[in-house]
């Protein structure tokens, strides 16, 4: 039988939520320092860049509209808005998005010894130089260090 590949995802996506209900419990909280608390429905997100796994590492909990915003990319917000006759996308709009999302982090050693608790990988840069878009690298797991540290989702 071929299943498409949509389904087969789905599936996944059911079955991985279920784990994290049953072994964690549910998500009742927002991961985001900035979350505005609009809304009492958390769910578990798929950290950018990790696969759908049997990992709780690999997924934050969020509300649903930090949620959303953090499924946002660029080019996503630029297709909405050119579908929204007249109206340019700023990118200052998608900034502005971004920066009311920060999810703490944690800097260990290359040992993986940990150092230090950040409110968000901005505050992180501001106070040990290394580039926040370095740290979200790293996290990703697109970077093994990032300035010489292992960084982490808090
Ligand atoms: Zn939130």
């Amino acid at each position: 039988m071929n299943m498409g590949q949509n389904k087969i995802d789905k599936l996944l996506y059911h079955r991985i939520h279920n784990w994290l209900n049953y072994y964690y419990g549910k998500a009742d909280k927002c991961e985001n320092i900035h979350c505005p608390k609009k809304t009492d429905y958390f769910t578990y997100a798929l950290i950018k860049g990790k696969k759908y796994e049997k990992k709780r590492s690999n997924f934050i909990m969020l509300c649903r509209s930090c949620h959303a915003i953090y499924d946002l990319t660029k080019e996503g917000m630029k297709k909405k808005s050119q579908k929204m006759k007249g109206r340019k996308f700023p990118d200052k709009a998608y900034d502005t998005l971004r920066k009311r999302l920060s999810i703490k982090v944690n800097q260990y050693t290359r040992a993986g010894k940990f150092i230090a608790s950040f409110p968000s990988s901005r505050e992180a840069e501001k106070q040990t130089g290394v580039q926040d878009s370095s740290i979200a690298l790293c996290i990703k797991g697109a970077y093994k260090h990032a300035g010489g540290f292992i960084w982490k989702i808090a």
